[in-house]
């Protein structure tokens, strides 16, 4: 006999929504922003390229290049390996007979990581995800390349990095690059291998809910100083020097090279993510704790099932994904959803596979059917809150209210 649930008009476990993320920012990360503002340079500053040592010296890469936001770093790799409008809309060719490049990408993930294909005139060719880990499949992959394809995005969803040894092996065969999309997964590793070198591009987003935040921002790691220079004229309009570097030089002259884009990060904002990079080796701690906390309480509940984690893998857990077992409960993910919010529980969906858009089921003739694996699993999938400063308490009654509205939603057993 279970309590009656919230939505029902029983107590609920909480009184307030506990979210599913959170950024953690105590005084020295406002010392340190502060400290900025009463500088000379709020931008284009000194700041950024400490951050970019920093950061490089962090994950154990030659390059990182600082950037406005998760998006403009996929943008601005995009931009690097040579991805090119193909079209007359940028007024740069007026030949619309120029294939567009191709790239492969996984759909379960936020939009952005085919949205920065399509920035760049390119067309985004959706592979589909493992059952077990919902990461992009090699197999999957290697099955969609055509004389087109330049390059693979992999997306460490959830903050387990892919497999880096089979997607590699496939991008030499076919010469291919390949980009990860590690916005979830700063802080993990792949077989002892830190991410942010797995790939020979690497994506990171400090938005707040990211493992660590500069309010909006992103960086671009890679080993090639030459990918790195064309990313930083990328963020800089496509001008080959900035501010500070010419005003060292005495000298007004600068040379618009390529259409590029202001991407830039502010110096206060990279004043914060230095401060919040510190932290981060405490950040996954807890977040991993967390996880094992869930992971132990969900082992004894059969309707809920923990994505697979792989062997050697240390997983950055920025997102904590359950699959529902839906054969085993009389009701559907969008009630359980609904009856975990009534109880203060902020679940959320990560994500609705990217093809079933709207605008790439119109320009790119996508559909259901396409990535069956992933929509199968969009229609079983919930996010539980967690993030840093989450309290034993607070875990608890994430576990209290799954098993309460599981239990609710058991289908008896005979
Ligand atoms: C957050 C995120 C992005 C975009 O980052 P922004 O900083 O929000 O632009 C891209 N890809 C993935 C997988 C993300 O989680």
């Amino acid at each position: 006999m279970g309590a009656r649930l919230a939505i029902d008009g029983g107590t609920p476990v909480r009184e307030t929504m506990l979210p599913y993320g959170h950024q953690w920012v105590n005084g020295d990360d406002i010392a340190a922003v502060v400290g900025v503002l009463r500088s000379d340079w709020l931008t284009t500053g000194p700041k950024v390229a400490e951050f970019e040592q920093v950061f490089a010296a962090f994950v154990g890469a030659r390059e990182a290049a600082a950037v406005s936001s998760g998006t403009a770093a996929l943008h601005a790799a995009m931009y690097a390996v040579g991805i090119r409008p193909g079209d007359s809309a940028h007024g740069i060719t007026k030949n619309e007979n120029i294939p567009r490049a191709e790239v492969i990408v996984p759909p379960m993930t936020f939009a952005s990581t085919a949205n920065c294909v399509v920035f760049q005139g390119g067309t985004p060719v959706f592979a589909d995800v493992d059952p077990g880990t919902l990461l992009i499949d090699p197999a999957q992959v290697e099955a969609k390349i055509t004389p087109r394809t330049k390059a693979i995005i992999a997306v460490d969803y959830t903050g387990q990095p892919c497999d880096y040894d089979a997607l590699r092996a496939i991008a030499d065969r076919h010469s291919l690059i390949l980009v990860a999309d590690a916005c979830h997964a700063l802080g993990g590793s792949y077989k002892g291998r830190p991410v942010g070198t797995l790939a020979d591009l690497n994506a990171f987003s400090f938005h707040p809910v990211k493992p660590i935040t500069t309010g909006e921002g992103g960086m671009v790691t890679t080993d090639d100083p030459e990918l790195a220079r064309r990313m930083r004229v990328f963020r800089n309009h496509g001008i080959t020097s900035d501010h500070r570097q010419r005003e060292q030089l005495g000298s007004w002259f600068y040379e618009m090279v390529d259409l590029g884009y202001n991407c830039r990060l502010t110096d206060f904002q990279c004043a914060l993510g230095m401060s919040q990079l510190r932290k981060l080796p405490e950040f996954v701690r807890r977040r991993q704790a967390i996880a094992q906390c869930y992971d132990d309480a969900f082992a004894n509940i059969p309707e809920v099932s923990p994505l697979v984690v792989c062997q050697g893998v240390s997983h950055a857990y920025h997102l904590y994904v359950i699959q529902l077992e839906l054969e085993h409960l009389q009701a559907d993910r969008a009630q359980v959803f609904a009856a975990l919010r009534a109880e203060g529980i902020g679940v959320n969906v990560h994500y609705i596979p990217v093809h079933l858009h709207a605008f790439y089921q119109q320009h790119f003739d996508t559909g259901p059917g396409d990535c069956p694996v992933a929509e199968a699993a969009y229609e079983r999938v919930l996010s539980l809150p967690i993030f840093p400063a989450m309290s034993a308490s607070e875990i608890d009654t994430v576990i209290t209210a799954v098993g309460k509205v599981v239990h609710h939603f058991r289908r008896d057993s005979n």
